[in-house]
């Protein structure tokens, strides 16, 4: 049995193995885009490979319009207000901070709302239970890529009158029921920062089929010009850049080969974590297709005899760099710890899921021969751990 490196051995990787190690198309696919770019001096601005790749965008997701931008965070700040959310918004408190910093940034109310412990999204009953004379509009977030109960979501937004909107960050390349997610609600918003699934460097997309808020949309991405000197809208500036949309592209054709390798990688995770007491790989029955970009494990520490904490610190004394993907929870952040100190009360699954899962590293940076490392690692801190110490 290996020495944990937590108790005084070598460490198992030399260099970090991180979560979210960007997945790089084809090189020479993108330098040639570069050139084009260079040729063209055209930098940013919408020019023609951002224009391509909003074209290829709408092609792959089955959607009228899918608008690039500089970032989700961005993104999320142009849809809320093109969708006119005002007063309070619903959304779930286990997500990253931008979903709330989107609203809270622009003088809405983030009302956390809890999540169902089945599906680890947005629960339908507790977004109705928080409506209030102020509520304006819903925001599910796909987490891990798992598509929100969006027909249950349709149903709550439609009864009430409220505008839908989906933080798909994680979920480009996922499904539900053979359609697309960046298809459901008034409007959806990706990231593709260099962590995500598929990325632009740093950039984003909002898609929608309603051409009313993607008119705005444009508008607001580009300081609310709708043509030389002319001002329409207050806007921002959220333009996605010519590299941004060189790299959107070179990526979109190596898609196939990003999927198999999480796919891949998933499975190994699935074989190699199955024999190990109190850990349970969460798989995805939510979303037809996935992406595979979250390898999430739960860890029930009765079970385990040791805490979802204390794996994550074996793990980083290997150089493995897990990642708690979402704790804590938004309202336990500032500010909105301070400006809703209750919130907490009405979120006891988000509580309770918070506390327990880990997310460790795949991608196409990481093999299976890592993956098996890994999970020789868990083996033996979950083994030997709780008979020397608590
Ligand atoms: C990454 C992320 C964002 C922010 O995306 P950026 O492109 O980095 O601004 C928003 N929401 C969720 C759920 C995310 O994971």
């Amino acid at each position: 049995m290996r020495r944990l490196a937590l108790l005084g051995g070598e460490p198992a990787f030399a260099t970090a193995l991180h979560v979210g190690r960007p997945n790089i198309g084809d090189r020479e696919r993108f330098f040639a885009y570069a050139n084009q770019m260079f040729d063209s001096r055209r930098l940013t601005n919408s020019g023609p490979l951002v224009e391509e790749f909003e074209q290829e965008l709408c092609r792959f997701l089955g959607v009228k319009h899918c608008i690039p931008v500089c970032n989700a965070t961005a993104g999320l700040q142009i849809a809320i207000r093109s969708l006119g959310m005002q007063g309070e918004v619903i959304m779930p408190s286990f997500t990253f901070i931008a979903t709330a910093h989107a609203l809270q940034w622009q003088g809405i109310t983030p009302v956390f709302a809890d999540i169902d412990p089945q599906t680890y999204t947005l629960d339908p009953d507790a977004v109705e239970a928080s409506i209030t004379p102020r509520t304006t509009g819903i925001i599910g977030v796909h987490l891990w890529g798992r598509s929100c109960d969006v027909d249950g979501l349709a149903r709550v937004a439609s009864r009430h009158n409220l505008k839908l909107l989906y933080d798909a960050a994680h979920a480009f390349g996922c499904g539900y029921r053979g359609r697309m997610l960046g298809t459901f609600g008034d409007a959806e918003v990706f990231s593709f920062h260099a962590t995500k699934f598929f990325n632009t460097f740093e950039g984003g997309a909002i898609s929608t089929e309603d051409d009313a808020p993607a008119d705005l949309i444009r508008l607001q991405t580009d300081f609310g010009f709708s043509g030389y000197d002319k001002v329409e809208s207050i806007g921002t500036n959220g333009k996605m850049t010519e590299v941004a949309a060189a790299m959107g592209l070179t990526n979109l054709a190596s898609l196939d080969h990003f999927i198999s390798a999480n796919l891949h990688n998933y499975q190994t995770y699935q074989r190699v974590l199955a024999d190990i007491p109190g850990l349970t790989l969460i798989t995805d029955d939510s979303a037809e297709c996935s992406n595979y970009q979250y390898v999430i494990v739960d860890v029930d520490a009765a079970k385990a005899g040791l805490s979802r904490d204390t794996l994550l610190r074996v793990l980083h004394a290997e150089n493995v760099l897990a990642r708690r993907y979402f704790w804590p929870g938004c309202h336990e952040q500032e500010p909105y710890r301070t400006l809703y100190p209750e919130a907490g009360q009405r979120l006891p699954h988000t509580r309770h899921v918070a506390e327990r899962v880990l997310t460790l590293p795949t991608g196409t940076a990481v093999g299976p021969q890592e993956i098996e490392s890994i999970g020789d690692i868990l083996r033996t801190a979950v083994a030997s751990l709780p008979r020397r110490r608590e």
